[in-house]
């Protein structure tokens, strides 16, 4: 198991746009394994490579496990390369939290339910219909992967008072 470091807001790797995998190797497949082990340890529901480091198209979810109690809790983490939205229907706003964006919360309007095509880790194409939570962490990733954190979503004002308030805490913490 490998739990790798979460990077934060102000680090660029976040506004950075990632690169589509045009191979599956080795290395990226241990690359999933090992953003799954950050993403269970966080905990968190959802992780894109660009949140360890690696700017490239691929996401792993899993938006059961952490709700799931006695026999259901299992991990059954579900990877995705270079995934793309072509259906959408409905809007719902609900808040949102983010591992790369510490302490911070924020109402984010998203798709109600979705159609994304990609492909999985043994170069599969794959079609998901989600809606609901799955919906919502899916668009959430999808934003990481084209350099867009919940800051992106917030105002203005609200964006600049927080980033303020992390840099004043890592000139403090030095
Ligand atoms: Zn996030």
């Amino acid at each position: 198991m490998t739990v790798m470091n979460i990077v934060t807001v102000p680090d660029t790797i976040l506004t950075k746009k990632t690169e589509t995998i045009s191979n599956i190797d080795d290395r990226i497949r241990k690359l999933a394994a090992n953003m799954a082990d950050t993403m269970y340890k966080a905990p968190g529901i959802g992780l894109a490579a660009n949140q360890v480091g690696e700017l490239i198209s691929l996401i792993v979810l899993d938006v059961k496990y952490a709700y799931a109690e006695g026999k259901d809790k299992r991990k059954i983490p579900m990877y995705l390369i270079n995934p793309k939205i072509t259906l959408s229907e409905g809007m719902v706003v609900k808040e949102e939290g983010c591992l790369s964006v510490p302490d911070f919360g924020i109402d984010v309007n998203r798709f109600e339910r979705i159609r994304v095509t990609g492909i999985d880790l043994d170069g599969n194409p794959l079609t998901l219909e989600a809606d609901g939570l799955f919906a919502r962490a899916l668009q959430h990733e999808m934003d990481h992967l084209n350099g867009k954190t919940i800051l992106d979503h917030a105002s203005v004002l609200k964006r600049n008072l927080y980033i303020r308030r992390v840099k004043k805490r890592i000139r403090r913490d030095g």
